[in-house]
């Protein structure tokens, strides 16, 4: 998502990174790309025009920080007024304070809401709350199989919903069930048409009333751009939503509806849907994302995945080795399983800072690999994992024949430990100074 605004982005600060002060004019020519690469993905006219006029003011006005560079300037403003203009801070689901909530789902056929339900449910699950799917779409008897399909496949609880009743019914119907089963937190399916309509909007204001929503989503395609903007607005006009869910971020959505949607409607984009799969689906940050679309990685996110998958007790031990450089094959195997735990390593490394997009497509990973490598550190003898230098050809033999590799195999895996090591070492020398050399600009 977002790469060709990053990549234009990145070659307008790469310009103005070029000069050694900033003036009206290069900022001015600066700025005139950064619009245009806006408008190149899908921003709103009126939107990219304020929002450039705001960093053009706060350029050339006098917010300068002596511990930032000119160029690094302008990207720290850009930042920030990409930020606001995405709502700031992250919107979290509002459910009241009440014994039980509902989400209401809203949007035309074929944005994912039904997929977007799961996803919710496996969402509120994880957040400690026990949710309860209903199945509002009547009208389209695929669209209540297939909630209760999901349901199954999550083992999440849905409400039995048959095409002969009425949609009102079935919500109130299903508050009684909810509670009898004691689950706290409904989630309406509603039902969709192929565009907007008088009837479906009139269905839905009646179902709104009836129910009262903690909260109202719409659900919208994120690669219809412009158009999922316009959606959001009308279906705000008639329902006053709290808030969107974007869907089908992770395909090549220009993003401009991600960054046009909040300063349109005025309704925050709660979540964003970046797969099928029902883990899919992220809050939504407006900090984060416009350090993603600036290229300086998704680090937040980075972090936060890593402390899923790693013990805090593990992190501090191999910060301690890391520092002592006493970092072993055996920890280099530890992590990598970390590291697998987290995702894929192409995701991964998508998030980290100044990671280049075009190389990370071009880049090739075989996570059979990993196994590979661990299957050879697995036949090392433990005085070979802590002391890798005195694995010489005999023992590179031993080793690929037990691991069912080959010595080459082990060759490699050997290289890329000391490159690490070496990293490492230059890290533990250069402090912050080394870290502040990795930042992207
Ligand atoms: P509904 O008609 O609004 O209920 O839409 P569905 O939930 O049936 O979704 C329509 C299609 O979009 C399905 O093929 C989903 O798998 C797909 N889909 C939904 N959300 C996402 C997403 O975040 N990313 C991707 N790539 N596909 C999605």
């Amino acid at each position: 998502m977002f790469e060709n605004l990053s990549d234009r982005l990145d070659s307008v600060f790469k310009k103005l990174k070029g000069h050694g002060t900033l003036n009206e004019k290069n900022i001015e020519e600066g700025l005139k790309q950064v619009r245009m690469a806006l408008l190149e993905a899908d921003v709103n006219y009126k939107v990219a025009k304020n929002v450039i006029s705001d960093i053009k003011t706060r350029a050339l006005g006098q917010e300068v920080m002596e511990s930032l560079t000119p160029g690094q300037q302008v990207i720290k403003i850009v930042y920030d007024e990409f930020t606001r203009m995405m709502g700031s801070k992250h919107q979290a689901l509002d459910l009241g304070t009440g014994s039980s909530g509902s989400i209401m789902l809203v949007g035309l056929q074929g944005s994912g809401k039904t997929t977007t339900a799961g996803k919710l449910g496996l969402y509120l699950r994880k957040q400690g709350r026990t949710p309860f799917l209903v199945p509002v779409d009547v009208y389209r008897p695929a669209a209540i199989d297939q909630l209760k399909k999901i349901g199954t496949q999550l083992d999440l609880p849905v409400f039995d919903s048959t095409p002969d009743m009425k949609p009102l019914k079935i919500c109130q119907d299903a508050q009684i069930a909810a509670r009898e089963q004691g689950c706290d937190t409904l989630v309406y399916d509603t039902a969709g048409r192929l565009h907007m309509d008088d009837t479906l909007m009139a269905e839905l204001e009646t179902l709104k009333k009836g129910v009262s929503p903690s909260e109202i989503l719409l659900v919208a395609d994120a690669m219809t751009g412009q158009d999922a903007v316009n959606i959001a607005g009308s279906f705000d006009q008639r329902l006053d939503l709290t808030g969107v869910v974007l869907t089908k971020m992770d395909g090549d959505a220009r993003g401009g509806a991600a960054l046009s949607i909040k300063a349109v409607t005025g309704k925050p984009l709660k979540f964003i849907g970046v797969g099928e799969k029902f883990t899919g689906l992220e809050p939504f940050h407006p900090d984060r994302m416009a350090s993603k679309i600036l290229g300086m990685g998704d680090t937040l996110s980075f972090i936060e995945r890593a402390q899923e998958a790693v013990d805090e007790k593990e992190a501090k031990t191999l910060e301690k080795k890391l520092r002592q450089n006493a970092f072993t094959l055996e920890d280099f195997r530890d992590q990598m399983k970390t590291v697998r735990k987290m995702g894929s390593v192409k995701d991964i490394l998508g998030m980290l800072p100044g990671m280049n997009k075009k190389q990370l497509k071009g880049l090739n990973i075989d996570e059979k690999e990993f196994v590979k490598i661990e299957a050879i550190i697995n036949s090392m003898t433990p005085e070979e994992r802590e002391k890798y230098a005195i694995i010489k050809a005999s023992r590179k033999k031993r080793i690929a024949f037990g691991s069912g590799t080959t010595v080459q195999d082990v060759n490699k895996l050997l290289k890329s430990y000391t490159q690490s090591m070496k990293m490492i070492k230059k890290f533990n020398k250069g402090g912050m100074r080394s870290l502040k050399n990795m930042l992207p600009f």
